[in-house]
């Protein structure tokens, strides 16, 4: 497969729009700070979210973890064009040994992730969840374009880290990445309702001059003891914006009180923000009984007939649970 970096770059394009003070879930906010070149992203999930932890009852720390993942994907997979197709998954040694998150443009999404019970642990946080291995995320633009795959090694990190990582290595575009998702419980006439949220932000420094860009290298690798370590002076307004973002804290990411444009403002605005056209998302699965059925063809006759239980053949869609039945006769089984 030829490996094109893909245009990460995130250009503004869509109409600006008077803010809302509303908020709305389930969207991605495009948003730009002139004064000092920074782009950005804001995602904010509720019941899409939801929907894809809910159907698989997955323990707290796994449903915490996927969440990331999910936000990760919004936030790097919502400026693909097209049909265009963006997929995040881990492969690593930790309780969770997979996980993947598949977008497809403009606003479907679904998720899942394997586990090991056992090993799960009160209190693990994401980067001892998954251990060591890593993370791929591809993007498809469709039949005449070429497949992208990048990788990043984790090695005990956060999803935060391995994005700073990729985008240290491979883009070499400065830029900072907050994730955030946490459980909601409110209060009803059947009891305390539980309901995950997330939250999070991507922003990217894009100066004119791509000077102004450059940055250290984060580790100094295995230059000799004693060695001159490269230095770089990170530019003021890239400084500024670094530290703005580390003032954001979990709970405004998720806050369902707060609308994106309101926690924006309160970022940025010394310096003016503004917001673009949002991008709603939306949970849904593209299995097919159709799909299923080409699926179960390619396999082997053998594989086939084993797959028999009790005179039919179930498969059940990892992503979202959904039952497919088929007697042998319509598996192919002979
Ligand atoms: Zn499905």
């Amino acid at each position: 497969m030829v490996s094109q970096s893909p245009d990460t770059k995130i250009s503004i394009k869509s109409p600006i729009r008077a803010p809302s003070a509303v908020p709305v879930d389930d969207a991605v906010l495009p948003f730009e700070v002139d004064a000092l070149d920074l782009r950005g992203r804001l995602t904010r999930l509720g019941p899409a979210l939801d929907d894809i932890l809910t159907k698989h009852d997955y323990p707290p720390q796994v449903g915490k973890l996927l969440g990331e993942a999910i936000v990760l994907t919004t936030l790097l997979g919502s400026t693909l064009k097209f049909d265009g197709r963006f997929i995040l998954q881990t492969q690593t040694d930790g309780p969770v040994s997979f996980l993947i998150v598949d977008f497809q443009a403009p606003d479907r999404l679904r998720a899942y992730a394997r586990f090991d019970k056992k090993r799960l642990r009160d209190g693990q946080d994401s980067g001892s969840l998954l251990g060591k291995g890593h993370l791929a995320m591809t993007i498809d633009q469709g039949a005449d374009m070429s497949r992208y795959q990048g990788l990043v090694a984790l090695d005990g990190g956060s999803l935060e880290d391995a994005a700073h990582e990729y985008f240290l290595r491979s883009e070499q575009i400065p830029t900072r990445v907050r994730l955030a998702v946490g459980e909601e419980w409110r209060g009803g006439g059947d009891g305390p309702k539980h309901r995950w949220r997330a939250g999070g932000i991507l922003m990217q420094f894009l100066p004119k001059a791509p000077e102004r860009a450059r940055q250290a290298d984060l580790h100094p690798g295995d230059a000799p003891e004693g060695a001159v370590t490269h230095q770089v002076a990170e530019d003021d307004a890239w400084v500024e914006g670094q530290s703005l973002i580390g003032t954001v804290e979990d709970v405004e990411l998720i806050d369902p009180d707060l609308s994106g444009e309101r926690l924006l403002y309160r970022l940025f605005h010394e310096r003016g923000v503004r917001v673009f056209k949002p991008l709603a998302l939306r949970a849904q699965c593209s299995c097919s009984r159709e799909a299923v059925s080409a699926m179960l063809n390619s396999f082997a006759p053998q594989d086939r007939a084993e797959m028999v239980k009790d005179g039919k053949v179930m498969v059940t869609c990892e992503f979202c649970s959904s039952v497919y039945q088929f007697t042998p006769d319509e598996a192919g089984v002979e």
